[in-house]
């Protein structure tokens, strides 16, 4: 069984284009089978539960988890099955889905913004402010809805959103969170199949909604925002890992590979104790033994 998964591959580099078909989304980084990957992702969903402990008693740092994809490509099974050894007490899931009346009469930030975790806190983001570089960029009536200044339009507008939500992402990594961003890259074929699924099979029916049907009539013009999303809001302290999602296996095993080392790298500690606190709970602990 391999034991780590090699980063460099899932990377969308900081710089420069992307493209994709660069990205196979049904590779497998060397794990050679369903079995071999569901061992890993046991072992990491433990050293999930031990980091997060140590993540929450260090308290200097937050954690942040984007999740994007097109509909299927397995948010909702990844979230499900990586944090399933988190407790539940530090962690908040968020769903965000079309924009509510509320939501509009804001920035587009603001929904997200007020729900970001506090350090110690973990926060998972299905969709995210991301979907307004996506969804919006391909439906012209989303971007309509939104009501904004009548300028800037057209290739400036979405320059200035990369170049925000670069520079709101650099505010929190500076003020102590840790934001991890996943793509999850499911192939149009993969896509078919899970679709049908969910016509075919009765227990999946509720998940099929007509926009996913909708949204892959416009699958060219929904990659095309997608490269350009990676390629101008990837940077060296928050990229993007592109995650191949044609084996579902394969995704929840590098979702918590990345997740285990980017917390690894925190060089998260359990607080020490002050000379004084140290010498306090020696007491305690005389008076402890003795009571
Ligand atoms: P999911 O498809 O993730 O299971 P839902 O069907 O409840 O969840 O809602 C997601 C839908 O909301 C998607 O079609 C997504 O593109 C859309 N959405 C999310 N954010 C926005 C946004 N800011 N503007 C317009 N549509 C959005």
């Amino acid at each position: 069984m391999k034991d780590a998964i090699d980063h460099t591959n899932l990377l969308a580099p900081p710089t420069g284009d992307v493209n994709l078909r660069d990205f196979d989304p049904a590779f497998t980084a060397g794990i050679a089978s369903k079995h071999d990957a569901e061992r890993k992702l046991s072992a990491d969903i433990e050293r999930l539960a031990t980091l997060q402990n140590v993540f929450y008693a260090d308290r200097r740092h937050a954690l942040l988890v984007i999740f994007q994809g097109m509909d299927t490509a397995g948010k909702d099974g990844a979230i499900r099955h990586v944090m399933s050894g988190v407790s539940p007490q530090g962690i908040d899931v968020y769903p965000f889905a079309v924009p509510s009346a509320m939501e509009l009469s804001h920035d587009y930030l603001w929904r997200c913004a007020k729900v970001l975790p506090e350090r110690g806190r973990i926060a998972i983001f299905n969709r995210s402010y991301y979907e307004e570089l996506v969804v919006v960029r391909v439906n012209e009536a989303a971007l309509a809805r939104e009501e904004l200044p009548p300028k800037p339009t057209g290739a400036k507008l979405w320059q200035e959103r990369y170049e925000d939500i670069v520079a709101f992402e650099r505010h929190l990594i500076r003020n102590g969170t840790l934001v991890v961003k996943f793509f999850l890259h499911v192939s149009k074929d993969e896509q078919r199949k899970r679709l049908l699924e969910r016509i075919d099979l009765p227990e999946k029916n509720w998940k099929l909604s007509a926009a996913d049907l909708h949204d892959r009539l416009s699958w060219d013009a929904y990659q095309g925002a997608y490269e350009l999303l990676l390629a101008n809001t990837s940077t060296e302290s928050s990229p993007w890992y592109v995650i191949p999602a044609d084996h579902k296996w394969f995704t929840r095993a590098a979702v918590a590979d990345v997740l285990v080392a980017r917390l690894e790298g925190l060089g998260l500690a359990y607080p020490k104790l002050s000379d004084d606190g140290r010498r306090q709970m020696v007491d305690e602990r005389k008076a402890l033994a003795i009571s």
